[in-house]
């Protein structure tokens, strides 16, 4: 391609265009499309909305197992036999506990993520005043992903200062009732409608390689720019035996590159964010999402391990990029050398589950 092919796509995504599902489509597909160029031309939209910062978010798993949905990616749900440590609801202070340090560890977002279908008013009220002592404690953005949520639970939560709800669309409409059944991508919108008609910030995002075709990319990526989604994390399927979609497929690391791309295009100014599946399907390209994307997430995903602390924060910074955090980036890489234990992302090409003491580091 020109490089004028690849000045017009940021351009047109600079001013706001809505561009064809085709050229969408062919930005992912096209092997005349080169990724260099590609990612040039993302990196001109995502400094213009975001520098080079970069926003790192740190999970909590806070209730882990046991879900009756069965989303068929999720070590979490009834179908999947993947040995993972199980646990209910963490209480209260552990959950204050792995805040505190979430924040020491330079968090600029704190998720709390609870298993199951949604939420019961109890557990609602719980999680509002969770989030309330967590706003009042730390400089922290706070964000809830806990299922389903219908307008009366998005207001507790959202009069308890709750900055953002995650709530993953995961693949298209047409490609959803394939990897779940016990809900439906229409409750997934209405949760996410019901979050923004309370002020909450919308996270909803993607997992890629599940089988879908790059059309279903292009049409994940168009809804939720019109549902205008603030954040957009997105996933690369992770392997693990024992789930009943194991096998991640199409993903090297240079169509992932052209999906975090793609996203920067169709989505400019959201909080684009690689999430789980970054070190084990980018590989030796990581860093290169940056270009692209402006979030990551460090210390791993719900059961799956990740790069360590430190070796994250050197490929943000080695790149020139900058972390958002009240402590500098040395003292965070000092810190997180400190604590750092290496550990592999994947054994025998399947990912790697977190311990117990890396899932409840607060215990
Ligand atoms: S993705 Fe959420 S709702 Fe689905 S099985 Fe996992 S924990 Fe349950």
């Amino acid at each position: 391609m020109r490089s004028n092919y690849y000045d017009s796509l940021a351009t047109r995504a600079l001013d706001g265009e809505d561009l064809s599902d085709e050229l969408c489509e062919q930005v992912l597909v096209d092997p005349e499309v080169d990724v260099l160029p590609l990612l040039n031309a993302a990196y001109t939209v995502r400094k213009a909305h975001w520098g080079n910062k970069v926003t790192v978010h740190i999970l909590n798993n806070a209730a882990n197992g046991d879900c009756p949905e069965d989303c068929s990616y999720c070590t979490q749900a009834k179908t999947s036999d993947v040995d993972i440590e199980e646990y209910p609801m963490k209480s209260r202070e552990e959950i204050l506990d792995e805040a505190k340090l979430a924040y020491e560890n330079g968090a600029f977002r704190y998720c709390m993520v609870f298993s199951g279908r949604g939420p019961s008013k109890a557990r609602t009220d719980q999680l509002a005043s969770l989030v309330s002592e967590i706003k009042s404690t730390y400089p922290l953005e706070v964000c809830v992903s806990a299922g389903l949520l219908d307008d009366d639970k998005a207001a507790v939560l959202a009069d308890a200062g709750l900055d953002r709800l995650n709530h993953n669309l995961n693949t298209s409409e047409e490609h959803y009732a394939e990897i779940c059944t016990t809900h439906t991508y229409q409750d997934r919108i209405n949760t996410l409608r019901a979050a923004k008609r309370n002020g909450i910030e919308m996270c909803s995002g993607l997992i890629a390689g599940m089988g879908e075709p790059a059309s279903d990319l292009v049409e994940i990526a168009k809804t939720l720019r019109e549902l205008e989604a603030e954040s957009i994390p997105i996933n690369f399927l992770l392997p693990f035996e024992g789930n009943e979609l194991v096998t991640p497929q199409g993903l090297s690391p240079q169509y992932c590159l052209r999906v975090l791309a793609m996203y920067r295009f169709t989505n400019p100014a959201a909080e684009i964010r690689i999430a789980a599946g970054r070190e084990f399907h980018l590989r030796s390209m990581e860093v290169m999402g940056l270009y692209a994307a402006n979030s990551l997430f460090l210390d791993g995903y719900l059961n799956a391990k990740g790069a360590s602390s430190n070796r994250t924060f050197e490929m943000i910074t080695d790149a020139g990029f900058e972390i958002v955090s009240d402590f500098a980036a040395g003292d965070l890489i000092t810190a997180a050398e400190k604590s750092a234990s290496e550990h592999p992302v994947d054994i025998a090409g399947k990912s790697a589950k977190k311990t117990l003491d890396e899932l409840r580091p607060a215990r």
